[in-house]
């Protein structure tokens, strides 16, 4: 393809909202264009990229017997409400009506529409086991779409539903499915990381996330330096590398002090002296998920934990059984439910459910607040002064915690989530009647998994971990192109024919040639190269040419190699091996 018959403009400079190096480089590179936040168009070079990175996706789903269909993108409100996540998924979900009054929304996943596919047909034993998936656009009405196509609203997915009669079937599918996409992100050839991760409003129970290392990353990783342990921190274990021992040997008796204005635990560390973790902070949430409108009760509780540990809202929706996270009380129900503000609050005297984390265990005679403002208590124990309703893990794993399979520590990275893997039971069959007759001619639910890669996502994050200052460094399997020729003199017939041999040479081969055919200064189109970033560009022009010095550069290296015109095209098809 020549440069001169496409539609290729880049730009010197990236747009204001462009955050992450990737975002910038698309914008800049003319693979995409924003039309409305969170919504792109795909220019031809980043259309390139997604179709090749879709049919790696193919190749390697078809080796394990899955077998494509598409799906519609809008499906009426009756399948939603079905499995009631009409109602549950929230505002993610973009509702609207037709004119004939009419609810349908834009599919932000498809496990409703592919069980109401299959479930007429799929009634015997015999039809089992089905994997089937699409490559399909989704709409998710994202709070704050940004990053470009890392969080989009309009963005491409593969997702995949398998189909099996049991469970030993379905978790056989599961691995079947992490050994594809182990195929898939290695072709890419980046470096990726699979990790225990919350299994969402999806439902199910065993699941795993591909998740991309970057610096840009949204998802924070713990991954042990010893074994393949490997989780998202919003699952991550957390277990302390040095178990705490408190310096305390008897129970004291409780005393109340003044703290006057001492808010946060930074305050309280200097006043009290004590350091922030050996303090306890107590934090209050509402169990009521607002289901039904009527019932607007508080159901508060409280989580208490070390002053210098994060709580882990996913850890207390799992322990409780929730199905979001939970609600954090405003200022005015902290006061109504312990009678002081936050800051000054604690357990002492409290009648709701007290939830500890596991942290505070051993802890001895310690400060907590009097539940009245700019009041503490000190010497407070468990058992004696408030009785916990439980211990449990609820606090946010940290670099540096115990691996929780052997005696490694866990080191934290930044990942995007490219991938996720679920097994998810009987829960849309149920829910959906998805019965079919076994061996026996009993009827049965059937077992399903979800498998989701984010296309569009992947594209971008590959460039988060592949490019320099100068541009984007394309990985070869999802090059837009494979090799970038600058033809200099764009009037020199000699070097235009040479250019067109080149090209079919390489072409024959199944080599992908882009040609800057444009009429602009030689630093000008190197800088473009670079930016575009396709894995090898050749420099054609009259000096070169003459003197048997035609430049072959290694985009990724760097690395220059001056070669006669009839050694070009072997040194190209070797760079790209
Ligand atoms: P996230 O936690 O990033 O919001 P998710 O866990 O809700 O994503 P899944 O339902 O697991 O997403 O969707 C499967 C894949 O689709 C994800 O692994 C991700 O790669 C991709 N994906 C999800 N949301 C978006 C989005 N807003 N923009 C681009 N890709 C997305
Ligand atoms: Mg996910």
């Amino acid at each position: 393809m020549k440069w001169s018959q496409t539609h290729l403009f880049t730009l010197k400079e990236a747009p204001s909202d462009a955050e992450i190096p990737s975002h910038k480089l698309m914008v800049r590179a003319g693979l995409i264009k924003k039309l409305a936040p969170g919504i792109h168009t795909y220019g031809n070079m980043g259309l390139r990229a997604i179709r090749k990175f879709e049919n790696i996706i193919r190749e390697e789903l078809e080796k394990s017997n899955c077998i494509e269909i598409l799906m519609p993108m809008v499906h009426p409100k009756e399948l939603w409400s079905e499995t009631n996540r009409w109602n549950e998924m929230g505002a993610g979900l973009l509702k609207f009506k037709n004119r004939m009054d009419q609810d349908f929304c834009l599919g932000a996943t498809h496990e409703e529409a592919v069980v109401d596919y299959v479930r007429h047909e799929l009634k015997s034993w015999r039809d089992f086991p089905k994997n089937i998936y699409q490559i399909q656009t989704k709409y998710r009405d994202e709070i704050r779409p940004r990053f470009g196509l890392m969080r989009g609203r309009e963005f491409s997915m593969k997702d995949a539903y398998s189909f099996d009669m049991d469970q030993a079937g379905a978790l056989k599918a599961y691995d079947q499915m992490y050994a594809a996409y182990q195929r898939i992100f290695n072709r890419l050839g980046l470096n990726y990381r699979i990790v225990q991760a919350d299994a969402g409003n999806i439902g199910g129970s065993q699941t795993h996330e591909f998740q991309l290392l970057a610096d840009a990353g949204e998802d924070a990783l713990l991954v042990s330096t010893k074994t393949n342990f490997a989780a998202n921190v919003e699952v991550c274990p957390a277990i302390d590398a040095v178990p705490y021992v408190s310096k305390e040997t008897t129970m004291k008796d409780i005393e109340k002090f003044e703290t006057p204005g001492q808010k946060t635990i930074a305050d309280l560390a200097t006043f009290t002296n004590v350091p922030a973790n050996e303090l306890v902070k107590t934090l209050f949430y509402s169990a009521n998920e607002g289901n039904n409108p009527k019932d607007v009760s508080l159901k508060a509780f409280a989580v208490l934990l070390r002053g210098s540990d994060e709580v882990n809202p996913i850890k207390i929706k799992n322990f409780l059984k929730m199905a979001n996270e939970p609600r954090m009380l405003t200022d005015a129900e902290v006061l109504e439910v312990s009678g002081a503000n936050p800051g000054s609050c604690g357990p002492v005297g409290l009648k709701i459910p007290m939830y500890l984390d596991n942290g505070l265990q051993g802890f001895k005679n310690f400060i907590v607040g009097a539940n009245e403002d700019g009041f503490h208590l000190k010497n407070v124990n468990t058992e004696k002064d408030f009785k916990q309703t439980a211990f449990a893990d609820l606090r946010m794993a940290k670099d540096g915690d115990k691996c929780p399979e052997s005696d490694g520590t866990l080191k934290s990275f930044r990942g995007i989530e490219v991938g996720h893997v679920f097994y998810l039971g009987q829960k849309y069959a149920k829910a959906m009647n998805g019965v079919f007759l076994d061996k026996n001619g009993k009827s049965q639910f059937y077992e399903m998994g979800c498998y989701g890669i984010g296309v569009t996502r992947t594209v971008q994050a590959a460039i988060e971990q592949s490019h320099d200052q100068d541009g984007i460094i394309w990985p070869k399997e999802i090059a837009p192109f494979h090799v970038h020729i600058c033809l200099l003199d764009i009037k020199d017939d000699e070097l235009k024919s040479y250019v067109e041999k080149l090209t079919a040479e390489l072409e024959a081969k199944k080599i992908e040639v882009f040609i800057d055919d444009r009429d602009e200064r030689p630093g000008f189109k190197f800088k473009d190269a670079d930016l575009l970033g396709f894995p090898v560009r050749v420099v054609v022009g009259r000096k070169g040419f003459d003197a048997a010095q035609l430049e072959v550069v290694n985009r990724k290296t760097k690395e220059v190699t001056k070669l006669a015109p009839n050694e070009v095209a072997a040194k190209v098809t070797e760079l790209l091996k």
